[in-house]
């Protein structure tokens, strides 16, 4: 079991998360019977500028905020490549690595620790 907090999270602006500092940094927050907690924050920062004048910081916040439902649609998905084993044997007969399974292997192992 994932002991992140559970989803849907949700981007506000730092007014609506109930902050007034750096108007362009975006919250991530969750709403747990009726109060909310922010889960973290980001910052217009891009290419080595703060305050880069588009909205990276609320595209980071989106990317982050739809973390806990792409986790659990990986965690589901079916590998189309192999029966999920890991491996198979290509057109040749030769063993091979699934590619799939390793990069989906990796990015739920970074996600978990
Ligand atoms: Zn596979």
């Amino acid at each position: 079991m994932s002991k992140h907090t559970p989803g849907p999270w949700k981007v506000v602006s730092p007014k609506e998360g109930g902050c007034l500092d750096q108007k362009e940094n975006r919250l991530i927050c969750t709403k747990i019977n009726n109060h909310t907690y922010h889960i973290a924050e980001t910052f217009q920062y891009r290419n080595g500028e703060f305050n880069a004048p588009d909205g990276v910081s609320l595209a980071n916040a989106r990317l982050i905020a739809a973390c806990p439902e792409l986790f659990e649609l990986l965690k589901a998905a079916k590998c189309p490549c192999c029966d999920g084993s890991g491996g198979y044997y290509d057109n040749c007969g030769n063993p091979t690595q699934c590619q799939w399974c390793d990069e989906t292997k990796q990015a739920l192992a970074k996600a978990t620790g």
